[in-house]
């Protein structure tokens, strides 16, 4: 199952390996149709295909009883459920059935009449019931950098950082999907030169370039997940918009951590890839100094290739690209967080979220958050309709994309894509 080679699977449905949705990528959603029909979907190139129609039309035979059941909800965590096993063979079969070397040609007329829609014409829906989301603190560069400016220059990194994977528990209930948009939250705040709060609207929204993880596998209360097993707990990866008002954030985030600055929205691609497509695309991640404790020791490689990008757009202007970074810079690797989070005995659920903390490289292009590129505002950006950016501004779409690239084989991860309204 956990295949390192990286051949291209030519499919018979046109254009898949131009788009980052080839037969090697087969990621997960749920899609609303025209129709008022919800289905859990993949995609090959720019078709949707509606796996609870393939399951109708008797595909997946041999594979799980359960598949037309579980390809009708309006979530996908019942699929996810039925378990790493399931998931393979039906990623198998989907390669088989798509594949160039399909000769049923009866076959590949009635899903072409019957299970394709074109992405333009679906609504993507949240692909997850959000049981419970943890958002952790994993790019060295990140907490660097935001250590430097809201602590110590000379320090900036906390004693603990090193050691553990720093992390908070996050809120569930306002995760959305892209294309969602989200009304710029009120707080409170407090001005440098005053020693009283003042309410209002925040003045520094920011967005947080984030991959979020979604567990595959329960555990019960008390069990740990060991690192070397950590993978076999993870379904696959989204991208992830942890939206953040700073300056809410930095008047309460002591001594518990962020609360209202983060919870009002956080956004997320509409496509789970999984971890299976990704396992050709493993990295080594930086090295660890001072080495950690046993528990938290992984085997290289750990890290995953996920080129990163954010884009700004204003309200009828152009995208902007604001920063390039990668997945694999993280400090901090998937297996590491769930090795750590589970160590005390917390049990995990199928549907639960964690998401990276926000991934950050060495160079200022690379930084994945305003408060970084534009260093608190300091050095605002300049777009290309001449107006600058020291935080988001109303009306500003923010865009996020993913995508894996070897051996001329591309692995997207889609858009995520919110939009900041003014105040409600
Ligand atoms: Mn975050």
């Amino acid at each position: 199952m956990k295949d390192n080679s990286l051949k291209p699977i030519p499919s018979w449905i046109q254009g898949g390996e131009n788009s980052g949705f080839p037969l090697n990528n087969l990621p997960f959603g749920i899609a609303a149709f025209n129709s008022g029909l919800i289905a859990a979907v993949t995609r090959i190139g720019d078709q949707v295909v509606n796996l609870h129609k393939l399951a109708a039309l008797d595909v997946f035979s041999g594979l799980h009883a359960k598949l037309l059941h579980v390809f009708s909800q309006p979530v996908l965590n019942d699929f996810i459920e039925l378990g790493p096993q399931v998931h393979h063979d039906l990623r198998v079969r989907l390669q088989q059935v798509f594949g160039l070397d399909n000769t049923d040609k009866q076959q590949i007329d009635v899903i072409k009449s019957s299970a394709l829609t074109s992405f333009n014409a679906v609504r993507m829906l949240m692909p997850v019931k959000v049981t419970d989301y943890t958002d952790f603190y994993s790019s060295i560069e990140h907490a660097t950098n935001v250590g430097k400016m809201f602590r110590d220059p000379e320090n900036a990194l906390l004693p603990n950082w090193r050691h553990l994977p720093v992390g908070y528990h996050g809120r569930a209930s306002s995760i959305v999907v892209s294309g969602t948009s989200i009304h710029r939250p009120m707080g409170q705040t407090k001005p440098v030169n005053s020693d009283a709060p003042v309410f209002g609207l925040t003045k520094m929204l920011d967005f947080e370039l984030e991959m979020a993880f979604v567990v595959g596998k329960n555990t019960a209360l008390g069990e740990h997940v060991p690192i070397g097993k950590a993978r076999d707990y993870i379904f696959g990866l989204m991208l992830f918009n942890d939206l953040s008002a700073r300056d809410i954030q930095s008047w309460e985030y002591v001594p518990l951590g962020p609360f209202l600055a983060k919870n009002f929205g956080s956004v997320v691609a509409p496509w789970i890839v999984t971890l299976e497509a990704l396992y050709p695309f493993r990295v080594d991640g930086p090295a660890q100094e001072p080495e950690v404790l046993p528990y938290l020791k992984s085997v290289e490689p750990r890290n995953f290739d996920v080129q990163l990008e954010v884009s700004i757009r204003p309200e009828k202007g152009n995208e902007n690209i604001v920063c390039r970074s990668n997945y694999k810079y993280m400090y901090w690797s998937m297996d590491q967080q769930l090795a750590h989070h589970t160590i005390n005995g917390c049990n995990i659920t199928v549907g639960d979220l964690y998401a990276s903390g926000t991934i950050s490289g060495r160079d200022a292009g690379s930084y994945g958050s305003m408060l970084e590129l534009t260093w608190r505002g300091a050095n605002p950006l300049k777009l290309d309709d001449g107006s600058e950016r020291k935080f988001l501004n109303d009306n500003d779409t923010v865009i996020m994309r993913g995508r894996c690239q070897k051996d001329g084989i591309e692995i997207s991860f889609g858009e995520c894509e919110t939009k900041i309204l003014a105040a409600k």
